[in-house]
């Protein structure tokens, strides 16, 4: 174990390998840490230096707030990978998908109808979609909940709809598909996920809006660098229009990061990133799978092995997260079982599930994790039955 600069809280020692007993295991954020490592080896290629008098306006040289060599290589990025279609689509910035997604909520909505469009998605889903549609109140948009009452239902032929679509799913990391349909219909995919680092890509998605971010491509989270691929012109002069009212374009250090970043990627056909981003999930979930293999208390998703487009092969499941599931009857609280045990996740009521569940992060930093996995191990082994 090689000290950065100190020690993780839990570790001690003069080359912190030493594991401090009823040290809590965080693997609740999704902050995507476990990329650091390949950003440690390309330092030099991915530093930035920027002088006091660069990107000082609102805008570049063609007038826009966004930068074209920065959209020509996200293009590049998504044919190299082959996860998105963006021939003849519309590409937009924002500061992270999490203005992205107010974006487009605003563009698919009704403007000034009698009724507002319901938002809805598909439970477990990601608590933003909820908490930031609540937040934004507006006469033209509301927040509905799960999509099941309005599946096979003929409200969904006179109701206007917008449903979340996210694949692969934030917490259970399966590929959903959109379960609406219908005239007045629309979706918002969310694709956050959608890189070989979490899933195999089968196809490039081709959805009529899609959404991405740097955070969980490169990891770079803080950065706040997100985007839509959107085939509607009129959507995206709508979500190009609410851009500019919310924050008059994104920060164009921001833009220049995400830039660096991408060319890092690229120079390499994208084979290095993804390579170790697959790799370290796949061995993480591997891990994860053989802990609690002989556990009869907790389980957890299964996700099929698929071929790969990008690695032209097939390949084990790698997601960024576990949704745990405690099945003996008494423990419906599955997250106090496992706090109780010094591992610290996120309550499945927080995608809106049961507490049954809890999603438990596999991107953070890699001792967060192997402290997860001590405390895992110690949980299932007081198991009747095991040892
Ligand atoms: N969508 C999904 C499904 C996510 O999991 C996240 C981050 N956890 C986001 C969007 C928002 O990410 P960001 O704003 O960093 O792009």
């Amino acid at each position: 174990r090689q000290p950065l600069c100190e020690c993780h809280t839990c570790y001690s020692g003069p080359d912190c390998s030493q594991l401090l007993p009823n040290c809590a295991a965080n693997v609740d954020g999704g902050d995507p840490l476990f990329l650091e490592p390949f950003w440690m080896k390309h330092a030099a290629s991915s530093a930035l230096v920027v002088s006091g008098w660069h990107r000082m306006s609102y805008s570049y040289d063609d007038d826009t707030s966004s930068s074209k060599v920065l959209e020509k290589h996200i293009r590049k990025l998504h044919s190299l990978v082959g996860n998105a279609d963006t021939d003849n689509r519309f590409i937009i910035f924002g500061a992270g998908s999490t203005q992205v997604i107010s974006a487009a909520i605003y563009a698919l909505s009704p403007d000034n109808a009698s009724s507002p469009a319901r938002v809805v998605a598909s439970i477990p889903y990601y608590r933003l979609y909820k908490a930031q549609t609540e937040h934004f109140k507006s006469v033209d948009f509301k927040f509905e909940g799960d999509t099941t009452a309005w599946r096979n239902t003929s409200t969904s032929n006179t109701t206007k709809l917008i449903e979340f679509v996210t694949s692969p799913n934030n917490p259970d990391g399966q590929m959903n598909r959109a379960v609406l349909h219908g005239p007045y219909v629309k979706a918002i995919h969310d694709r956050a996920y959608y890189w070989p680092h979490f899933t195999p890509i089968p196809a490039p998605a081709d959805e009529d809006l899609m959404i991405f971010t740097l955070s969980k491509l490169t990891g770079h989270a803080g950065t706040r660098f997100g985007w839509a691929v959107i085939k509607d012109k009129n959507v995206y002069e709508r979500m190009t229009n609410h851009m500019s009212l919310n924050s008059m374009g994104v920060s164009k250090d921001s833009q220049l990061r995400a830039l660096k970043l991408l060319k890092v990627i690229l120079e390499r056909k994208g084979r290095e990133i993804f390579e170790f981003g697959y790799e370290t999930m796949k061995a993480r979930w591997e891990i994860l799978n053989k802990t609690l293999s002989l556990s009869n208390r907790f389980s957890l998703q299964k996700i099929p092995p698929q071929y790969c487009n990008f690695f032209q092969e097939v390949k084990e499941p790698s997601p960024a997260y576990a949704w745990l599931k405690c099945e003996r009857e008494e423990d419906k609280d599955c997250h106090a079982v496992l706090k109780a045990a010094n591992i610290m996740g996120r309550e499945g009521s927080r995608f809106s599930a049961e507490d049954r569940y809890v999603r438990l992060s596999m991107i953070r930093r890699r001792d967060d994790f192997d402290i997860f996995i001590e405390r895992l191990k110690e949980l299932v082994s007081k198991e009747e039955g095991i040892n």
